[in-house]
């Protein structure tokens, strides 16, 4: 396993939709391996393969292992439904956009469907931060970031304190 090169901000891909994995097979597994190597190195809780500059739709989580208790996850073809109407706003960072945070809104929770690196479908619901971190990752790969969740003026003021970061 390695650790890969994180595109960011404002890189076309991360504004780009990204394709369904087509197949299963060993490239997947070790884009995988090198996708969980390199949330972890980041450290970050989720990885979109876009993040890496693969535009399939494939994304990595570990919602609690900063907390010590590892629970890494992988989402091959995901969709999301949410399930409430209620809303939480959380302080959202993301890998590709280092150096700022944005307030952003989300369901609170929602169904997960996603394909396995067995194969298998799998249905789950999901509340809580792990269901932030999903929405957040499922966003790269329809080409949406942080940003994209904010009012015009709110995003030109962080765009610009990104840009005079970088
Ligand atoms: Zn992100």
């Amino acid at each position: 396993m390695s650790v890969l090169p994180i595109i960011t901000w404002p890189d076309v891909r991360l504004q780009t939709e990204c394709a369904a994995v087509e197949a299963i097979g060993p490239e997947i597994e070790q884009l995988v391996g090198d996708m969980f190597e390199t949330m972890y190195t980041a450290p970050g809780r989720g990885l979109a393969a876009s993040q890496v500059g693969v535009m399939r739709r494939l994304f990595v989580m570990d919602a609690t292992w900063k907390e010590g208790d590892m629970n890494p996850l992988v989402c091959i073809n995901p969709s999301i439904v949410p399930l409430s109407d209620a809303r939480s706003t959380n302080e959202e960072a993301c890998l590709s956009i280092v150096g700022v945070s944005a307030d952003v809104s989300r369901p609170n929770e929602i169904e997960l469907s996603y394909t396995g690196l067995n194969g298998k479908r799998v249905t789950a619901v999901i509340e809580g931060f792990a269901a932030v971190c999903a929405q957040h990752e499922m966003d790269h790969l329809d080409g949406r970031v942080i940003f994209d969740h904010l009012g015009a003026p709110e995003r030109a003021a962080l765009e610009a304190k990104y840009k005079e970061i970088i």
